[in-house]
């Protein structure tokens, strides 16, 4: 396998590193290993040249996937969502029957809150909670560029699932097939929700 050394030296080369991003994650450095010479402390560049490092398609999606999970709960102030009895600040305010511990009804949400990592559902925040926080944005996380087009849509969408859904949705290869995937799992839980309510 060959080397290639990135030289970081400050902010500007960083930003030339990531425009070309699209180049080093294709099939022509497949048989190239990545390592970095930098004198920025950015430990965004770290996760990206860990991912890039990663040559089976499979497992780079799943690192990625997990990785932007992680950085945005280490990010994520304790109950930001100010939830008291299953009640979070919207759902108080507007003084709504709705008591499920996320912002709507989801058929995976339970007593100890959400039992599964959904990037779509993390990176969501309302206006109240955007107003008190600075949240993580999805333009924040640099280490999405390293996915596919299609992939960057479905992750910004794909709500209301289980993450093993959704990285299923992601290893898909077409767009068609995922979406597909998506609407039928929406429409299965809402007839599910439904049952359940009655
Ligand atoms: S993001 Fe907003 S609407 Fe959703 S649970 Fe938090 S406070 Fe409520
Ligand atoms: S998947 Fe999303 S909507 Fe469902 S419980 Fe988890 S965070 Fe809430």
């Amino acid at each position: 396998m060959k080397t290639k050394k990135i030289n970081i030296n400050n902010e500007n080369d960083y930003n030339k590193f990531l425009k070309k991003l699209f180049l080093y994650k294709s099939f022509f450095y497949y048989n190239t290993r990545f390592v970095v010479d930098t004198k920025i402390n950015n430990e965004m560049l770290t996760y990206i040249i860990e991912a890039l490092n990663i040559k089976k398609r499979k497992e780079r999606i799943t690192y990625i996937y997990d990785t932007a999970c992680k950085i945005i709960d280490d990010a994520t102030p304790k109950n930001m969502c100010g939830f008291k009895n299953g009640k979070c600040y919207l759902q108080r305010s507007s003084k709504s029957n709705k008591c499920n511990g996320c912002c709507r009804k989801c058929l995976y949400q339970s007593k100890e809150g959400c039992p599964t990592k959904n990037l779509a559902c993390k990176l969501f925040n309302c206006s109240e909670v955007k107003s008190r926080y600075n949240m993580i944005r999805v333009e924040d996380l640099k280490l999405l560029r390293l996915l596919s087009l299609k992939n960057q849509m479905i992750i910004k969408s794909d709500y209301f699932s289980k993450r093993e859904d959704v990285l299923k949705d992601l290893y898909a290869y077409t767009l068609t097939y995922s979406t597909i995937r998506v609407v039928c799992r929406l429409i299965k839980n809402q007839y599910l929700l439904k049952k359940d309510v009655l």
